[in-house]
């Protein structure tokens, strides 16, 4: 059987991998700078998490949301003490995509209207009102496209407020740092009155945290910067440090009721494990200190060598002016470094576990210093 063929890949194929390195099947070193696109939060193999995740499936690795399941509590009990978040209420899924369909679908039962509106490079998965609310059209099938979507410019308060005044929007979602799209952010001004308007106008503010989430911006989540306190916070990536689970806080306002979220895999036993490995990682070694540290760091070095820094925390780009696609090849092949890419092709994206210490960036910047 063939492997349904979506994916252009790199020839490297890593066979093992701990802290901030991955290994191939010759045993080369490579330095991992990109997580798998943000995922790492940890870094690769961290002793706690094997320890609680082998502990865990030797117990029990799965039973249904039909049971009762105390690690559930246990994440919820743990995730609202570190991220301050502690009056709203999580609900488990598996991915980013859908942790941001669940939150759309959540908006749309609270307001009972259905019209998304999102804004411009931003990225918030794959599937079905997701994608349509994802700004690129080549991603997009006919069957999303029946999703009612305004995307607007990011920053354009004028149209926002023209657009939601017409009472059919059931939600704007947003990044707080753009991953996908280039590493933008907006101004303060900008998310404190798109959320004031999102209340005037009954309209749902959803904060995609899926990649700046669980300590990757230097707070927990993002939007945390900016005094807000949005209706629904959606997370993945990083919550499970490979493990694929994701999640959505939901601000109290928004009353449950039985039979209207649901899933099969969201957190099961394993999800539960990994996610409360990462957060009791995050806790006892201080790594969101870390991630602002090592972003001072970060934007040091690359002053050195003159370059653009966008993003924040270890949510990072070099906006270096010309298209990256070779110079990536070049630190893959060259250097054994892993970067990332962004839908703004001059972005270098750098997405480190936050455990990254300053020899891993040294190591990337004498490797860019001679490309460049
Ligand atoms: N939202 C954001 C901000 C993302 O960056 C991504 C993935 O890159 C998603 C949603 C979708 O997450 P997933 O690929 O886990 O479905």
């Amino acid at each position: 059987m063939k492997l349904f063929d979506v994916y252009p890949l790199y020839d490297v194929m890593p066979v093992r991998a701990n802290g901030c390195y991955v290994y191939d099947e010759k045993g080369t070193e490579y330095l991992d700078v990109y997580g798998g696109h943000a995922v790492m939060s940890i870094g690769h193999g961290h002793p706690h998490y094997v320890k609680r995740l082998t502990e865990q499936l030797a117990n029990i690795g799965f039973y249904s949301n039909a049971v009762q399941n105390p690690l559930q509590q246990q994440v919820a009990d743990k995730l609202g003490k570190l991220s301050g978040c502690d009056t709203y209420e999580l609900f488990f899924v598996s991915s980013g995509a859908e942790a941001n369909e669940n939150a759309l679908k959540l908006a749309s039962f609270a307001t009972g209207k259905s019209k998304i509106v999102a804004f411009k490079n931003g990225f918030h998965g794959r599937t079905s009102a997701t994608v349509a609310a994802t700004d690129n059209a080549s991603i997009v099938s006919p069957l999303n496209a029946q999703h009612e979507v305004a995307i607007l410019k990011l920053g354009d308060l004028e149209a926002l407020e023209k657009t939601l005044s017409n009472e059919d929007c059931c939600a704007v979602i947003v990044e707080f740092i753009q991953g996908v799209g280039g590493l933008d952010i907006s101004t303060q001004e900008f998310y404190k009155e798109a959320s004031t308007l999102c209340k005037k106008y009954n309209t749902k503010f959803i904060a995609d945290e899926v990649q700046s989430g669980f300590g990757r911006s230097g707070d927990f989540f993002a939007f945390q910067k900016y005094g807000i306190e949005p209706d629904i916070i959606t997370m993945a990536k990083g919550m499970g440090n490979g493990f694929p689970v994701g999640g959505i806080l939901v601000h109290p306002s928004i009353k449950a009721k039985y039979g209207m979220l649901g899933t099969t895999f969201g957190g099961n036993h394993l999800a539960c494990a990994a996610t409360l490995a990462v957060l009791e990682v995050l806790e006892q070694e201080n790594l969101m200190k870390n991630a602002r540290e090592m972003e001072v760091r970060f934007r040091e070095s690359a002053a050195k060598l003159n370059l653009k820094v966008k993003g924040r925390g270890l949510m990072l780009g070099l906006d270096l002016g010309f298209e990256v696609g070779e110079l990536r090849k070049k630190l893959i092949y060259d250097h054994h470094i892993f970067t990332g890419g962004a839908k703004n092709k001059n972005v270098l994206r750098i997405l480190p576990p936050l455990n990254i210490e300053n020899e891993h960036f040294d190591t990337l910047f004498t490797a860019l210093k001679k490309e460049l």
